[in-house]
C-alpha cells in the first residue's frame, strides 16, 4: 500500500474524520446525559425538600418539632426509597435525621452538617468516606428574612452512575468497531471511486507511438473523470493526427529531396567516365545546377516551414501599409510576367495598415503572385487588389490561368500537394509554396481562401486583422 496514494489518503482522513466526529459525539452525549440526570436528581429532590418545608416545617408552631420525625417517616418513609431527609435548627442544630436506607447504599451518619445559618438554596454533591456518592439540596425555612430551618432532601447517585458507566462501556465497544468501519468503508469507496482512474492509467502505460490510434476507456459516470478521460482521448487523436502529419511530411521531403540528388549523381557520374570531356559539357553542367538550385529552394522552403512550426512567424511585429507592401512587390516581379506576357495590374485603393513581420508578409504575396504566374498560360492576366472590409485587411490575387480542379481545392494549402506533380515540378515547384502562405497568415491572426475554376483562373483572398488608428483617448496612446 502505498502511503501517498490518494487512495490511502482518503481512507485515512475519512477513518480521522469519522473518528473525531464519533469523539466528540460520545463526549458531548456524554456531559449531556450526566448533566440531565444530575439536574432531574436535583429538580427531585428540590422539590421534596420545599414540600418538606413548606408543609411539615411550616406547621412546626401548631404540632411541635417532635412531630416532625414520624410525619416525614409516614409520607416520604425514606428508609425504603433509600433517601436522605435531615432537618436543622439554626440554633438548636440537627432535628432530624432519616435512618440508613434498608439496602445500605449510604450512611445518614456520614454526611456532613451544613454550616449556618442557610440564608439560599443550594445543591452539592456529597462523597462521604463510604464511597457511595448522594446528591443533596438544601432548602432554607422561611425563605425570606433569617431562616430558622434548613431541609436536606438528597438521594445516592449510584442508579445515575451506573447509567453513565453502561454508556461509557457501550461507547468503548463501539470505538473500535467504528474505526474498523471508517477504515473499511474508507477504502472500498476510494478504491471504487479510483478504478476507472486505476483503468485509464493502464491503459495509458500501453499507448506509445505505435498505437496511437487506441483509446482510453471513457468512464460513463457525467463527472470530472469522464471529461479527463474524454480530454485526454482528445489529445491523444490531436498528437496521432500531429504524428501522422509529420511522418507523411518527413516521407515527402525525402522524395522531395532524392529524386535532384539522384539526377545530379547521374550527371556527375557519366561526366567523371567520360574521356574526352563529353562536348556539351556547359549544358550538363548547367543542368546539374539547375537542380542543385531547386535543392536550394526546397531546403529553404522547409528550413522556413519548420521556423514558422516552431512559432517564430512574426520576427518583429511593426505596423506597415499593405497595399505598398503588394504594389512595390508586384513591381519586382512584373519582369518575369513580362517574360510570359503576362499582364499584371495592381489595384490599391488607399492605405491598408496591418501589423505584423514585413517580411514573411512579403513572402506571402510573392508566393501567391509566383503561382499566379506560373499557373497563368502566356497572354494571360493576374489582378492585385487590396481593400479593407470592417475591421480587416484584404489583399486578392487572381488570375485568368489554368484553375484548380474542385477535388483539389481543400487540399492545396497541405504541405508537398501539388495538382500535377510533373507540371509542378517542370516549374520548380516542390507543393510547399502556399503551406508557407497559411502559415504566415495564421500566424497574423488571418487566414486564406482560394475559389478556382478549372480552365479559368483562380483567385486567392488573404485577410489580415486591420491596424487600427492611433486613437488618443484620456490622454493615453492606445495602437493596435
Ligand atoms: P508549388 O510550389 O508546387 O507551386 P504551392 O504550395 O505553391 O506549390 O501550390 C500547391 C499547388 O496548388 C500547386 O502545385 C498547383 O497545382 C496549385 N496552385 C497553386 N496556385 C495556383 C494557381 N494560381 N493556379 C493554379 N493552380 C495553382
Amino acid at each position: 500500500m502505498n502511503p501517498r496514494s490518494i487512495t490511502f489518503q482518503l481512507t485515512a482522513w475519512y477513518a480521522a474524520l469519522l473518528t473525531a466526529a464519533f469523539l466528540l459525539l460520545g463526549v458531548f452525549l456524554y456531559f449531556g446525559m450526566r448533566h440531565h440526570l444530575h439536574r432531574s436528581l436535583a429538580d427531585s429532590q428540590s422539590k421534596r425538600a420545599r414540600v418538606i418545608a413548606d408543609t411539615l416545617v411550616a406547621r412546626v408552631p401548631e404540632t411541635g418539632e417532635a412531630a416532625l420525625p414520624q410525619e416525614i417517616t409516614d409520607r416520604y418513609a425514606p428508609e425504603i426509597n433509600s433517601r436522605f431527609i435531615r432537618i436543622t435548627h439554626r440554633d438548636r442544630g440537627v432535628l432530624y435525621t432519616s435512618a440508613a436506607p434498608r439496602d445500605a447504599s449510604f450512611d445518614p451518619a456520614l454526611i456532613a452538617p451544613v454550616p449556618q445559618p442557610v440564608k439560599k438554596t443550594f445543591t452539592r454533591i456529597e462523597q462521604p468516606a463510604d464511597g457511595n456518592d448522594l446528591l443533596i439540596v438544601t432548602v432554607p425555612h422561611p425563605a425570606a428574612g433569617a431562616p430558622a430551618y434548613t431541609v436536606e432532601a438528597g438521594a445516592p447517585l449510584a442508579a445515575a452512575q451506573a447509567v453513565m458507566r453502561d454508556w461509557l462501556f457501550t461507547l468503548a465497544l463501539a470505538f473500535p468497531l467504528v474505526i474498523a468501519g471508517a477504515l473499511g468503508g474508507g477504502w472500498f469507496l476510494a478504491r471504487r471511486a479510483f478504478a476507472p482512474v486505476e483503468r485509464i492509467i493502464r491503459s495509458a502505460e500501453q499507448i506509445t507511438q505505435h498505437n496511437l490510434i487506441e483509446r482510453l476507456p471513457v468512464a460513463r459516470t457525467g463527472d470530472e473523470l469522464e471529461r479527463l478521460s474524454a480530454a485526454l482521448n482528445h489529445m491523444i487523436s490531436r498528437l496521432d493526427v500531429a504524428f501522422q502529419h509529420n511522418l507523411r511530411f518527413m516521407a515527402d521531403a525525402s522524395h522531395e529531396l532524392r529524386t535532384p540528388l539522384t539526377i545530379i549523381r547521374g550527371e556527375l557520374e557519366s561526366l567523371l567516365t567520360q574521356s574526352p570531356p563529353a562536348p556539351d559539357l556547359p549544358e550538363r553542367i548547367g543542368s546539374a545546377l539547375e537542380e542543385v538550385e531547386r535543392l536550394t529552394k526546397i531546403v529553404e522552403s522547409l528550413f522556413a516551414l519548420s521556423r514558422l512550426d516552431a512559432g517564430e512567424a512574426q520576427a518583429e511585429s511593426v505596423r506597415f501599409d499593405l497595399a505598398q507592401l503588394v504594389a512595390s512587390t508586384a513591381e519586382q516581379m512584373c519582369l518575369l510576367a513580362e517574360d510570359k506576357h503576362i499582364t499584371v495590374t495592381c489595384r490599391a485603393d488607399g492605405e491598408v495598415p496591418v501589423v505584423g513581420d514585413r517580411a514573411r508578409l512579403k513572402q506571402v504575396v510573392v508566393n501567391l503572385l509566383d503561382n499566379a504566374i506560373k499557373y497563368t498560360p502566356a497572354d494571360g492576366r493576374v489582378n492585385l487588389r487590396t481593400s479593407t472590409d470592417a475591421s480587416q485587411a484584404v489583399l486578392e490575387i487572381a488570375d485568368t490561368g489554368i484553375g484548380i480542379p474542385a477535388d483539389a481545392l481543400p487540399r492545396v494549402f497541405e504541405r508537398f500537394f501539388r495538382v500535377d506533380k510533373a507540371r509542378a515540378r517542370a516549374m520548380g515547384g516542390a507543393g510547399i509554396g502556399l503551406s508557407i502562405v497559411k502559415a504566415i497568415c495564421v500566424a497574423h491572426g488571418g487566414q486564406v481562401e482560394v475559389s478556382s475554376e478549372e480552365g479559368r483562373g483562380s483567385r486567392f483572398k488573404v485577410t489580415l486583422p486591420l491596424a487600427t488608428a492611433e486613437i488618443k483617448k484620456e490622454g493615453a496612446h492606445v495602437v493596435s
